[in-house]
């Protein structure tokens, strides 16, 4: 049985017990990981108010290296996101990042720079303006493709190098990025790109997600984008394109 001190946020979480759970949580340490909350919803336990959706805790894990289950003990919070999960809005934002990295991570592949934007981004989310938090959260999507290493080419065409791109802009996610007139082929993994939307793209790439909150577009050239960005993440990390979080994301816009 090994010992592990672990940084993890809290991405999941299902009912095991009347009075425990099975959180699934993302470690700076050693990837995904899941873990038995024992005792977690009786009234004295010390892990209550701790292990909750989207909160950073430092805690001990216990582990087999044969058990994929381990047990969680001595939890503390390192940073509490509770506009996350207060305003619905933001909770959607949330659930939709935290099923993002419960479908991209696996056990023992620690992924150091997603657990930092994971940080970045549940801060930023947790005081930006609401009606910013879907903007930031597309960015945030599209610098996990960056940090993946599917940054899609956003400058030049993705197969001949023409940088000269006005009207007609189309992109291929199977090629990943832009692709000329003449270079287009056969490909049947395109989307059409409005101007307006490949400069949001380069804005999302190049600036923080910090200053992205205060960048304002209209909701064609934000859908636009979106589209896009989700059609890289599905195709080359594997997102599904209908996530659970997203349906309810649906529900929220008016
Ligand atoms: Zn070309």
């Amino acid at each position: 049985m090994g010992r592990y001190k672990i940084n993890a946020f809290v991405i999941r979480a299902t009912r095991l017990t009347e009075s425990s759970r099975v959180v699934t949580l993302f470690t700076k340490e050693f990837g995904k990981v899941k873990a038995v909350a024992k005792g977690v919803d009786r009234p004295k336990s010390k892990l209550g108010g701790v292990i909750e959706l989207f909160n950073l805790i430092e805690a001990v894990l216990y582990k087999k290296e044969t058990s994929e289950l381990g047990t969680l003990s001595d939890a503390s919070v390192i940073d509490v996101y509770p506009g996350s999960s207060e305003e619905p809005r933001r909770y959607g934002f949330g659930s939709a990042w935290s099923e993002i990295l419960d479908k991209t991570s696996h056990p023992d592949h620690p992924r150091p720079k997603t657990f930092g934007l994971t940080e970045e981004y549940f801060r930023i989310l947790n005081r930006s303006k609401l009606e910013k938090s879907g903007l930031l959260f597309w960015t945030a999507l599209y610098k996990l493709l960056i940090l993946e290493g599917y940054a899609p080419e956003i400058h030049k065409c993705a197969s001949c190098g023409k940088t000269d791109f006005k009207a007609n802009i189309i992109v291929s996610w199977k090629r990943g990025g832009l692709i000329c007139g003449k270079c287009r082929d056969n490909d049947d993994t395109i989307m059409k790109l409005s101007s307006k939307s490949l400069d949001l793209l380069r804005k999302m790439s190049s600036d923080s997600l910090e200053d992205m909150t205060e960048v304002s577009i209209d909701e064609k050239t934000g859908k636009n984008a979106a589209e896009v960005i989700l059609a890289f993440a599905s195709y080359h990390l594997g997102l599904p394109r209908n996530l659970k979080s997203f349906k309810f994301l649906e529900t929220l816009a008016d």
